[in-house]
């Protein structure tokens, strides 16, 4: 059975480590990191992302600055909105939380954030930098995703290393980041053949499909790291839901070595990944390190 890599726990361990260099940095610097948040519309999944956001903000010692606007803000109005936080002193990372309502430009609106303040790593520059090699913000779910691949696997050079799915959020960073680790990295979408032989070959499989289950035990290589990224609810025979993510848990732990769980895994690393990059870009619009 494989071991099962706890999100949850490495989560808190880094939300913990986040703290203690906030409050390093509040007595050393008085420096106070804040995040804005700004949420349009009232999609429910996003409402309680954005609470449980400003909620671990403030835990971590954090100023949270929540914007919540009307489904029919006009763009006109968003990017007014961000460049006033683009000028704030005491914003140092801006996060409009995603999807937008249709009649808003997302590209324009994402770019519209000061690239220092960039805590989603979306920004074109910061994209330029994580496909470069150079230093900058990285997205927080394939964040999130390394960390824990980090910690378990330690050198990863020359492992065969598959994605499943090229979003610009977690497919196509994930690859990157893999690449920068030396592994040998396929990217898989919806016109890949033969997935299953595919990801059979690989060492490492990080699934981010959207589809529930759909990455089974015959599809992973014995003893290969599987990580989950997908949140998907679905109906179970009673009626009521529940949480599956891309992969079939119960097949899957079978054949790898180490799997992490849906909800459990890559969900909670995410937002503390969200700290880390506000932490980062704090320290760097005020020009001092952060804390070891
Ligand atoms: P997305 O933008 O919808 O992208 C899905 C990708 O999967 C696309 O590249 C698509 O290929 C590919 N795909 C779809 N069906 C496929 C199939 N049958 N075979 C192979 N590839 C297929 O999704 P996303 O934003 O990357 O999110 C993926 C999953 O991760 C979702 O469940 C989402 O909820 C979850 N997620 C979780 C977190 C977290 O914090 N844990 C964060 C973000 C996302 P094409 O490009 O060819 O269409």
């Amino acid at each position: 059975m494989a071991t099962i890599i706890d999100g949850k726990a490495f989560a808190a361990g880094l939300r913990e480590d986040i703290a203690r260099k906030v409050n390093i940095i509040k007595t050393e610097h008085n420096l106070t990191p804040g995040l804005a948040v700004v949420l349009v519309g009232e999609d429910p999944a996003s409402q309680v992302y954005v609470r449980s956001k400003g909620k671990q903000t403030v835990e971590a010692g954090m100023n949270s600055f929540e914007y919540k606007l009307d489904a029919d803000t006009s763009e006109a109005d968003l990017l007014s909105l961000i460049d006033e936080l683009n000028g704030r002193d005491d914003v140092h990372g801006i996060l409009v939380q995603l999807p937008l309502p249709k009649h808003i430009n997302e590209e324009a609106v994402i770019n519209s954030v000061a690239v220092e303040k960039d805590v989603d790593g979306f920004h074109l520059s910061n994209v330029g930098k994580l496909s470069t090699g150079a230093e900058g913000i990285v997205p927080c779910t394939p964040l999130g995703c390394i960390m824990m691949l980090r910690d378990h696997l330690g050198d990863m050079s020359g492992m065969n290393a598959v994605v499943v799915g090229r979003s610009n959020i977690v497919g196509k960073p994930m690859a990157a980041l893999l690449l920068a680790e030396s592994c040998t990295v396929t990217i898989t979408h919806s016109r890949t053949r033969d997935l299953p032989a595919v990801c059979r070959e690989a060492d490492i499989v990080v699934a981010a499909v959207g589809r529930p289950e759909m990455v089974t035990g015959d599809w992973i290589k014995p003893g290969a790291t599987v990580i989950d990224v997908g949140i998907n609810r679905i109906e179970k025979d009673d009626g009521t839901t529940k949480l599956v993510g891309d992969v079939e848990f119960e097949s899957a732990e079978k054949v790898a070595g180490a799997i992490t769980p849906v909800p459990g895994g890559v969900g909670p690393m995410t937002i503390a990944c969200l700290l880390y990059n506000t932490l980062q870009q704090a320290c760097r619009l005020n020009g001092i390190s952060v804390p070891d």
